[in-house]
């Protein structure tokens, strides 16, 4: 590694902390977790590569904020409470400011959801952050996305659509006054993950899955692993992009945005980390309280049909030709969605 300070002592420095629930943290060959009586332990991993899953030079408190929580996501569609987390960390260089900013996003979201670090890997290589999410459910009531049935309402939690606007801004494909660039971008690089909502979902929730590659591609899996299909209002989804874009069509002066664009950014755009999920419309109050305990807005989007397929529908209540695909990291870009 650099020069003056070695693997250990960064590791010592930036990511040894004081253990609270856990039974073994950083410093040895394990960590050792114990999960209460009753209850199962669910584990997520996710990984995030420079200039795959980020811009190099993104300020790394975000950077922190973000691998964290979209690992978090992962335990909020299974409707799980954070525990524990392990970090394998790739480092081209030993860099203070970058690691100090690092850990101080990183270890704020953590602190912010009681998941302690226990663990992990540092290694010198290009920049990449793998995190592995522990999390704790009682035993036999994870949300899953296998149990959406015919007739169930579909909804979605927050906004969507934001975090590509930011890309697409960042990327220099649109423009967007200075503020707005800003607010969406809060969107792109540190979302919050829904634990909240996630866990007052249990037992309310036939199926669940968060966001991360677009709403249509990420409702797909639900679809799919529930043998089942869905119809989706397309007026109610045009709305779930945050106001700052509405704002922005009336201000940026003969240039509003494109109504087709804020339809891709919110059915397709990925980054989101929302919940999508189904809930039998006997339970709608139930869902609304969840929501409120959680202080989470939702928005009931469709419904879950017997026919296989997801249809698109618009405020005529007509059928919406234009596809929309999601995120797929081997996909090439011509690909038809599914
Ligand atoms: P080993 O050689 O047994 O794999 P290491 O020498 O890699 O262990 O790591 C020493 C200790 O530091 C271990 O407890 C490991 O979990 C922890 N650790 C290493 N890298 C990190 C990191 N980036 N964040 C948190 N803990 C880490
Ligand atoms: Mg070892």
């Amino acid at each position: 590694m650099g020069e003056g300070m070695g693997e250990f002592e960064l590791i010592a420095r930036y990511f040894t902390r004081p253990v609270r629930r856990a039974a073994l943290g950083v410093g040895d060959d394990c960590a050792l977790l114990l999960p209460a009586a009753g209850m199962q332990l669910a584990v997520s991993s996710d990984m995030l590569v420079a200039g795959r899953h980020f811009f190099a030079d993104v300020a790394p408190h975000r950077l922190g904020h973000k691998a964290l929580a979209v690992n978090l996501s992962d335990l909020a569609a299974c409707g799980a409470r954070p525990l524990a987390f392990t970090l394998a960390l790739a480092l081209p260089r030993i860099d203070e400011p970058w690691l100090e900013g690092f850990a101080r996003g990183l270890l704020a979201l953590a602190d912010a959801h009681g998941c302690e670090l226990v663990g992990g890997d540092t290694t010198q290589g290009p920049l990449n952050i793998c995190i592995t999410v522990f999390g704790e459910v009682p035993a036999g009531q994870a949300l899953l996305r296998s149990n959406a049935r015919p007739g169930d309402d579909i909804y979605v939690s927050g906004n969507l659509g934001d975090a590509r606007l930011a890309l697409l801004a960042l990327q220099g494909q649109l423009a967007l006054p200075a503020e707005r660039l800003e607010r969406a971008r809060q969107r792109l690089e540190q979302p919050a993950p829904r634990l909240a909502l996630g866990q007052a979902l249990r037992g309310i929730a036939s199926s669940a899955v968060d966001i991360s590659d677009g709403l249509l591609g990420d409702l797909g899996h639900i679809l799919q692993a529930s043998g089942v299909g869905a119809r989706i209002d397309t007026r109610s989804t045009m709305g779930l992009i945050a106001e700052s874009a509405y704002e922005t069509c009336a201000t940026c002066a003969g240039s509003p945005l494109d109504p087709e664009l804020i339809q891709q950014c919110t059915l397709a755009g990925g980054d989101d980390y929302e919940l999508a999920f189904t809930a039998a419309p006997a339970l709608r109050a139930a869902v609304a309280a969840a929501a409120q305990a959680s202080a989470t807005p939702v928005t009931r989007i469709g419904l879950v049909q017997a026919r296989p397929g997801l249809r698109l529908v618009d405020a005529q209540g007509q059928p919406v030709r234009q596809r929309y695909a999601s995120f797929d990291h081997f996909a090439s870009p011509a690909s038809a969605p599914s």
